[in-house]
C-alpha cells in the first residue's frame, strides 16, 4: 500500500482528528530501512515512532537465543529515549519484510504504554484498510508495576 493510499484508507482513532504528513512520512521510512536491511535470520521487522518533533526509524535484532531476540519497536523507542529523554512516543508504525504493516506484539504494547501512553499505532485491518489505534486500546488493561507490592 503506498502512502497516498494510506492516507486515504485510514480510520481515525476516537480523538484523532487527521493523518499527518509525519505518520504517512514515518510509514515510509519504515518500509525503505526494511527493504535495505532485511536479512534472514537478523532482521525482519522496522519500526517508526514519533515524538513531537522527531521520527526514530529502527529494525528488529533477531539473535539465535530467541529470547536475546528485540523487536523493532524497542530499538526505535530506545533510540527516542536516548535522543529525547522523557519525550512521549506519540505514534507508532511497524512493517515486516514485505513492508505490510503489522500490529505490535504484546510486549511491545506494554513498552508502547510506558514510553508513549497517548500513543497512536497504525494497525492494518484484515480487508487491508488501516487505521490508527490508541495503544490503550490496543492494551486496555497494561501491566502496572506500582501495584507489584
Ligand atoms: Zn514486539
Amino acid at each position: 500500500m503506498t502512502a497516498e493510499r494510506m492516507a486515504q484508507t485510514l480510520v481515525m482513532a476516537e480523538g484523532a482528528t487527521e493523518v499527518h504528513a509525519a505518520q504517512v512520512e514515518a510509514l515510509a521510512a519504515a518500509r525503505a530501512l526494511i527493504a535495505a536491511l532485511k536479512q534472514e535470520g537478523r532482521h525482519h521487522v522496522a519500526c517508526s515512532v514519533l515524538t513531537a518533533g522527531a521520527r526514530y526509524t529502527a529494525c528488529n535484532l533477531q539473535s539465535t537465543l530467541p529470547s536475546a531476540s528485540v523487536c523493532a519497536e524497542a530499538v526505535a523507542i530506545g533510540m527516542a529515549a536516548v535522543a529525547e529523554p522523557g519525550a512521549p512516543i506519540l505514534f507508532s508504525v511497524a512493517v515486516n519484510r514485505r513492508g505490510e504493516v503489522i500490529p505490535p506484539c504484546g510486549f511491545c504494547r506494554e513498552l508502547l504504554t510506558d514510553f508513549g501512553s497517548e500513543a497512536l499505532v497504525c494497525v492494518e485491518e484484515d480487508g487491508g484498510e488501516m487505521r490508527l489505534a490508541s495503544v490503550r486500546a490496543l492494551l486496555p488493561d497494561a501491566y502496572k508495576g506500582r501495584l507489584r507490592g
